[in-house]
């Protein structure tokens, strides 16, 4: 059976979520059948148009709570075992509809369950988005029964600054990101307490927190309505940024099975896991 991987991106309202997926969705099924036919690997080319995850401009909220895209995704990898891939499309925290409390919930069960939780984020961290996050990861592992004799209970984090604007100071991509994100993580003993509490836990919490600094999309993306999903249409270096950052997160050297209790699980044991765990948050 084979183990199984899963990627979740959360963050707020209309921030291009669903839209990073469908990049996501896009190497997936182009590295499958690479793989398959045993040919070399083609993705995002100039002819071709995105589509999946629904997205959308506007103000009207189109993605309710959590959401599993429709199969997993096999890939194997670079240790020739095969792995199913789960990608996972959360409700904006914070839009209108929803309460703190929603927010949270949909937060924590997505943490929990995911091996990859992306944060994503526009133009900077902002202290208070660190604070709901380490709310939410603390619920999250309030729920989880087991105390974590197993080491850290959540897996990789990853923060996704979207139109990021300060690229003197820090390059796009991986090695900006590292440099940015220890910037905003590090403590000293001068900061007040509750500052420190929040990168303490953080770090306490998740095995691994990487960075990835995204420049602008271009103006087709983020104007109402234009974007059809055309590749051409998009920034040539939001292009390029993005060839580097999903291989590295989602590539047959980087995936990583998603560990429960000490031991990975099949995709039948994380949906079963998945509504234990839904159903724990009910009411
Ligand atoms: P979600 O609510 O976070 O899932 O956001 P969507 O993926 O539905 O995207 C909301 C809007 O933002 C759409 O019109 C996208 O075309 C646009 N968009 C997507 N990515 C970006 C980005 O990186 N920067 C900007 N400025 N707009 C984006
Ligand atoms: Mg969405």
């Amino acid at each position: 059976m084979p183990k199984v991987v899963v990627i979740s991106v959360a963050g707020a309202f209309r921030k291009g979520k669903s839209f990073l997926l469908n990049f996501f969705l896009e190497y997936l099924y182009n590295l499958h059948k690479s793989q398959q036919s045993d040919s070399s690997l083609e993705w995002l080319t100039d002819d071709c148009q995105l589509h999946g995850f629904h997205w959308r401009a506007g103000v009207k909220r189109d993605t309710v709570g959590i959401w599993l895209w429709g199969e997993p995704i096999m890939i194997e990898s670079v240790t020739g075992e095969m792995f199913a891939v789960l990608l996972m499309d959360t409700q904006g925290t914070f839009d209108n509809n929803s309460t703190y409390q929603q927010c949270m919930t949909v937060f924590a069960l997505s943490t929990i369950v995911s091996s990859v939780q992306v944060y994503n984020v526009v133009d900077n961290i902002q202290e208070d988005a660190l604070q709901h996050l380490s709310l939410f990861v603390e619920y999250g592992r309030m729920a989880m029964e087991q105390p974590h004799n197993f080491g850290k209970p959540f897996q990789q984090l990853v923060f996704c600054v979207r139109d990021f604007k300060n690229q003197e100071e820090y390059e796009f991509g991986e090695n900006g990101g590292t440099d940015f994100l220890e910037n905003v993580l590090q403590t000293n003993p001068e900061q007040p307490e509750e500052i420190k509490v929040v990168r303490e836990l953080l770090r306490e919490y998740f095995e691994d927190i990487q960075c990835y600094l995204l420049p602008h999309p271009g103006y087709k993306v983020a104007e109402r309505q234009s974007f059809r999903g055309h590749v051409k249409d998009l920034r040539p270096l939001f292009r390029e940024e993005l060839k580097k950052m999903v291989p590295n997160l989602l590539g047959p050297h980087n995936l990583k099975p998603k560990i429960v209790n000490g031991k990975t699980v099949t995709c039948r044991k994380m949906m079963q896991y998945f509504k234990e765990y839904a159903a724990s948050f009910d009411g």
